[in-house]
This record gives structure tokens, sequence and C-alpha cells, in this order.
């Protein structure tokens, strides 16, 4: 089965590629043709997960799913949630945004955080949604070198390592991002035949 996957992040498509069944074609929006950055203006993590998988199904008709994905920080009221990947001004820098979170943590006792993402999934005509949340704490120093984003400061609960000391694939065991594709891909298992 051919599936767009609305992205062009190589990271995250490694990550996903890793966990679907080989029978699950993905294909990248720049495979489709799709050379716009598609714009994320909704409030909410599920509303822009939405907002791209809905473009690239009305534009260019495929079947097709998106995720969307924020860092919730308790302390901070659930900032920077919708706003994790410019937090720190459009440069979208990883390192000015974990340096602005860590910043605004410095007084709070309260580390807690966890990751949210929802993926949307247009498939055959209908919507639908899923969600996944890795708990954990920002601690006080960037540690590790793997991955993307805030990983280099969160550790989910459990954990004493980083999301940036984890290998790819014990990431994605317990991520948010992994949990929300298991739930997909379940999801298109138990509803689809799948064709190879
Ligand atoms: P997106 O919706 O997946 O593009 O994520 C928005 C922003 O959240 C990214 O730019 C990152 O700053 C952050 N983010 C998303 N997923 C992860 C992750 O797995 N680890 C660390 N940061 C992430």
């Amino acid at each position: 089965m051919k599936l767009v996957f609305a992205s062009n992040n190589t990271n995250k498509i490694k990550e996903i590629q890793l966990m679907l069944p080989k029978n699950i074609e993905i294909l990248s929006l720049e495979d489709i043709g799709c050379t716009v950055d598609i714009p994320e203006t909704a409030k909410t993590i599920a509303g822009n997960a939405i907002l791209k998988a809905d473009y690239v199904t009305k534009r260019f008709g495929y079947n097709c799913f998106a995720d969307d994905t924020g860092l919730e920080v308790e302390a901070l009221k659930g900032e920077p949630g919708v706003h994790s990947a410019r937090y720190a001004g459009e440069q979208k820098s990883a390192d000015d945004n974990m340096e602005l979170l860590l910043k605004n943590l410095d007084d709070k006792a309260n580390r807690r955080a966890q990751f949210k993402t929802v993926i949307a999934l247009n498939l055959d005509g209908k919507q639908h949604l899923f969600e996944g949340i890795a708990r954990g704490r920002i601690i006080e120093e960037k540690i590790g070198n793997r991955g993307f984003g805030y990983d280099p400061i969160f550790v989910a609960d459990g954990y004493n390592r980083t999301f940036a000391e984890l290998t790819l694939g014990e990431k994605a065991a317990i991520s948010h991002r992994g949990l929300a594709v298991q739930k997909l891909i379940e999801f298109i298992n138990s509803n689809y035949k799948l064709e190879s």
C-alpha cells in the first residue's frame, strides 16, 4: 500500500520507516512533488497534524498521514507546546530553543515535561487521529548527540539517559512518535488488507 507521509524530515522518515511493515510503501512530500512548506497555523498539535494531512489529500489526492509534535512543560503551563519548533524564533534552531527553555526553567523546581505527537491519517475518505505521549523531565544541561530537537535535555521516566543518548531503535520503542506510529500501524493492520 502506498501512503504519503507529509514530511521531508529525514530523521522522522528514518524513525517511522523502521517501525512500519515492509508492505507499506512510504512516499515523502518530495516523492510526490510537493515542494511548499505546508502552513502550520493551528492552535493545537492535533490541528496542525490535520492541516498537513488535509493539504496533501485535497491537493494531491493521496492517502496520507501527517504528524505534529510538541514538548509540553508543566511549570511553563504546557509551553513550548505547539510553538516547539520556533520557541526561540523563526530560525528554528534546536540549540537556541533548548537554551531558552533551560533559562525559563532556571527558577522552577518542577521539571516535569512530556512530548506529545498526534498523527492524522486520511485513508479512503475518512480521517483518524492517533496520539502518543512520552513522559519525563527536563535536565539542567545538554547530554548526548543523537536524535534532534530537545532530545539532549529530555530524560524519559524510568531512564537515566537522555533521548539523545538512545539509539534510534531504543528511542522509537518508547517515544511519543513511536507510540503514535504503533497505534497507526495497529489500525492499518486490523482494518485494511495489505497488498505487498
Ligand atoms: P514536529 O511537529 O515533529 O516538526 O516537531 C516540532 C518541534 O518539536 C521540532 O522542531 C522539535 O523542536 C520538537 N520535536 C519533535 N519531535 C521531537 C523529538 O523526537 N525529540 C526532540 N524534539 C522533538
